[in-house]
């Protein structure tokens, strides 16, 4: 079949902490078709074992706010004193190259993409019920204290009440792992469809008579 849309796909994938999230994407990273994950940069030190240009655009203060006057950021935050961004650049050649890249950003960065990138799409990853959740939260091990529990049950809870921005939502059923990852195949397949992704279909068409 014709691949219309050459074009990657901008995907952001959120949800909450015990949703599957990140196993969902590393086994998207591994299928084969087409994901990468984009790589942010930061201005905290790098840790043992993290790679500058894989784990992060790793760089100083200076640098950082230096490309942030130029508006080079497509979105950004500060936590704990350190600067994090998404380099609009990695994003727009990136996706021009047909790559799918993948966000896995929090609500918030997500509401930011949104607005300075309307064309990506966003994917909410949901536990299927809160009893589900919550027993995956526990089920982490023994240490975590209640308190955090506790926390990270909170969290879901607004980060799930955010679910109207979204454009999808991807329920992640315990040992059903594929099949949530189909359902993003699925939403790929369907984005590359859209007429906006395409535009000139038509004039393409008269012109091949
Ligand atoms: P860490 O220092 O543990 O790698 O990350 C600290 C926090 O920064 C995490 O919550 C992570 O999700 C967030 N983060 C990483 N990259 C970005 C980014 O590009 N933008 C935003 N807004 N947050 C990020």
């Amino acid at each position: 079949m014709t691949e219309i849309s050459e074009k990657g796909i901008l995907m952001v994938i959120s949800g909450p902490s015990g949703s599957g999230k990140g196993e969902l994407v590393k086994l998207l990273l591994r299928s084969g078709k087409g994901f990468a994950l984009s790589v942010s940069a930061t201005t905290r030190a790098p840790r043992a074992g993290e790679t500058d240009g894989v784990s992060y655009h790793f760089m100083t203060r200076d640098k950082f706010e230096g490309l942030l006057s130029e508006e080079e950021f497509l979105e950004y935050n500060e936590y704990n004193g350190n600067y994090y961004g998404t380099p609009k650049s990695e994003v727009s050649e990136r996706i021009a190259s047909g790559v799918n890249l993948i966000l896995e950003i929090d609500v918030h960065g997500a509401m930011n993409i949104k607005k300075r990138f309307p064309e990506a799409v966003l994917v909410m990853i949901a536990p299927p019920d809160f009893q589900t959740l919550e027993r995956r939260l526990r089920g982490r091990g023994d240490d975590v204290p209640e308190e955090t529990i506790q926390k990270r049950l909170a969290t879901a809870r607004d980060e799930l009440a955010m679910l109207g921005e979204y454009d999808y939502i991807v329920v992640n059923e315990d040992g059903k792992l594929d099949a949530t990852a189909d359902r993003i195949l699925s939403i790929i397949a369907a984005e590359r469809c859209r007429t906006l992704r395409n535009p000139g279909f038509a004039e393409k068409f008269y012109e091949s008579k």
